[in-house]
């Protein structure tokens, strides 16, 4: 046992902004686009209410309107909730991007790429592998593990296998938390 680690050290996975969304703009070839700041909208017809998050091609700008709740009774919805729809609130903007529900609905996937980042500690602890590192996610980004060992290792995606050591699979996205060992450069068989 005296390879067994005595470093923890925690890796955080975080959100930086909301993820764009695959998307084909019927106006131009992009197949890309944003909620931007944010905006839904509301519109009341007698007791029914249709909402809905505008989205916005990244390339022309052409905006659509994906629904949330369609021909709703006005009563069916909380009241916060409704006032979270009217001021734009950017959490209830989050919410509804990331609910894998509304996404499933419309058919739509997240591009998730420059969207999230990595927060590992300062490290200066060579003398000290190997590593023991936990992964957690702030966020549920969809990370290929191998990606982001990769990243807070400094070392190439192909590197990573010889690296560490593992049991989850390294090319799977996965938004659930892991730990993996990591050897020092050059140490592994
Ligand atoms: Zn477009």
């Amino acid at each position: 046992m005296s390879s067994q680690p005595h470093i923890v050290l925690p890796w955080i996975v975080r959100r930086t902004r909301l993820p764009l969304l695959s998307w084909r703009c019927l106006d131009c070839p992009s197949k890309s686009a944003t909620t931007g700041k944010g905006r839904f909208r509301a519109n009341a017809n007698g007791k029914l209410l249709d909402v809905w998050l505008l989205v916005r091609c990244v390339s022309c700008d052409r905006t659509s309107k994906l629904p949330v709740h369609e021909r709703a009774t006005v009563r069916s919805i909380d009241p916060a909730l409704l006032d979270g729809y009217h001021a734009n609130d950017p959490k209830l903007v989050a919410a509804t991007l990331l609910d894998p529900l509304f996404l499933r609905r419309h058919g739509l996937a997240l591009d998730w790429q420059g969207a999230w980042e990595l927060d590992p500690l300062p490290v200066g602890l060579d003398e000290a592998w190997p590593w023991q590192v936990a992964v957690n996610f702030e966020d549920p980004v969809p990370v290929r593990p191998d990606r982001l060992i990769a990243q807070g290792l400094g070392c190439s995606r192909s590197e990573v296998p010889r690296r560490i050591k593992s049991d989850i699979s390294l090319r799977r996205p996965r938004t659930l938390g892991f730990t993996f060992i990591a050897m020092a450069r050059g140490s592994a068989g």
